[in-house]
């Protein structure tokens, strides 16, 4: 990958040069329609268009939703003279993975997918002893600038589609029901939009994608809501839209400093909405949908990991209310070209201590795939081809 030069200068205390926010993709191309973006009547529309009786829709639900393929030599309930061509026109391929990266004894796996018009993301799929978790991308890249975040220093190259999205959860389910993952046959429990992008500028494949995870197979994935994460860097209409639409993910706030001067420097969309409006909108979300709302902090040395930053965070999230809202540190992944670290160790744990002192729950995030640069805010996949 290669890093723009003013990512490795950053360093801590240094005047930074940050990228500038990228609210519009480069890429406007769409990639071709697929049955998984499509709404129910929709799906039943083109199969009618495409010369079939309708209850051939359910048929084709029933093997992507429930079977997780789209393999025309799997659909055997289906005439085969028309098989293929019916497959063809509704599950055009739109993700190809290029490159598979494992690590923990092969449950994590990391994926770099390539798209149609080779646009590149990459999705991480992580396998515990009792639950599984398939961290997607959103976006080919973000445009949000983040200076600490692999991804942020690409740029945005385009939002993906709905079925973009929904192939990499599906390629998820697959693995894991075929048995490809150590550990025997499972289901796939938590999603996080926690890869590439940003998914609340996103907004509306996003919810797509919610909704057919939650609806009930065969008509969607059949996923709890609850068990879907969306992370933000804190667009605060769009957290407050998402507040009342009625499904209750978790929404992840990556706040990252409790002041707007580092934050601005952070996340630079603070310059946009402050801390303050952001907590709001997280408090707003958390009084609608009744979910507790996750604070990501990720630590960076010297940087933000000052006992007077947890304190003042406490103090900002305390003056909200009790009970609303749970903060996870993450050791910062470092990626190429920064010099910024993870915390001290002690350090770590006396920004939890004072936390946890005020009365708020904090838990470690764990940096699950950093060695195949597959944690959060590692993923980098090269834009162009070497
Ligand atoms: N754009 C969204 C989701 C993608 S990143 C967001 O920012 O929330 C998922 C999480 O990883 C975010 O909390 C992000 O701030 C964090 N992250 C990014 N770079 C990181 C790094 N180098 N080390 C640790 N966490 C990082």
């Amino acid at each position: 990958m290669s890093v723009p030069s003013s990512a490795s200068q950053v360093r801590p205390g240094d005047e930074t040069r940050p990228l500038p926010l990228q609210m519009a993709p480069r890429r406007r191309g769409k990639p071709p329609r697929h049955f998984a973006d499509l709404s129910a009547d929709e799906r039943v529309a083109s199969v009618i268009e495409a010369g079939e009786k309708p209850f051939r829709a359910k048929q084709l639900a029933t093997h992507y939703f429930t079977h997780f393929t789209s393999d025309p030599d799997e659909m055997t309930d289906l005439p085969a003279a028309t098989r293929a061509a019916l497959a063809e026109t509704m599950f055009p391929q739109l993700i190809r993975p290029t490159k598979v990266m494992e690590a923990d004894g092969g449950t994590t796996v990391k994926t770099l997918w390539h798209l149609f018009d080779d646009a590149k993301v990459e999705s991480v799929l992580m396998r515990y002893p009792n639950r599984t978790t398939l961290c997607v991308s959103s976006q080919a890249g973000c445009g949000m600038a983040c200076p600490f975040c692999a991804t942020g220093q690409l740029g945005l190259t385009r939002n993906l589609s709905t079925a973009e999205i929904l192939e990499q959860v599906r390629a998820a389910f697959r693995a894991l029901d075929r048995g490809e993952i150590p550990g025997g046959p499972a289901r796939l429990n938590n999603l996080v939009f926690m890869g590439m992008g940003e998914p609340l500028a996103n907004y509306k494949a996003i919810m797509e994608t919610v909704r057919a995870l939650v609806a009930p197979q065969p008509d969607g994935l059949g996923m709890s809501a609850r068990n879907i994460t969306v992370s933000t860097v804190g667009l605060v209409p769009a957290m407050r839209k998402l507040a009342d639409e009625g499904i209750p993910v978790t929404l992840a706030l990556s706040l990252h400093a409790p002041d707007d001067d580092l934050r601005s420097e952070l996340v630079p969309i603070n310059t946009r909405w402050s801390v303050d409006e952001t907590i709001d909108a997280a408090r707003h979300y958390y009084e609608v949908t009744g979910r507790r709302v996750s604070i990501e902090y990720a630590l960076i040395k010297d940087m933000n990991d000052h006992g007077w930053r947890a304190d003042l965070l406490g103090k900002k999230l305390n003056a909200r209310g009790k009970g609303w809202v749970h903060v996870n540190p993450i050791p910062l992944n470092p990626t190429p070209g920064s010099i910024w670290t993870a915390s001290d160790r002690e350090v770590e744990d006396e920004f939890v201590a004072r936390l946890r002192g005020q009365g708020i729950p904090t838990t470690i995030r764990d940096t699950r795939g950093s060695d195949i640069d597959g944690a959060c805010g590692q993923l980098a996949a090269e834009e162009d081809d070497e």
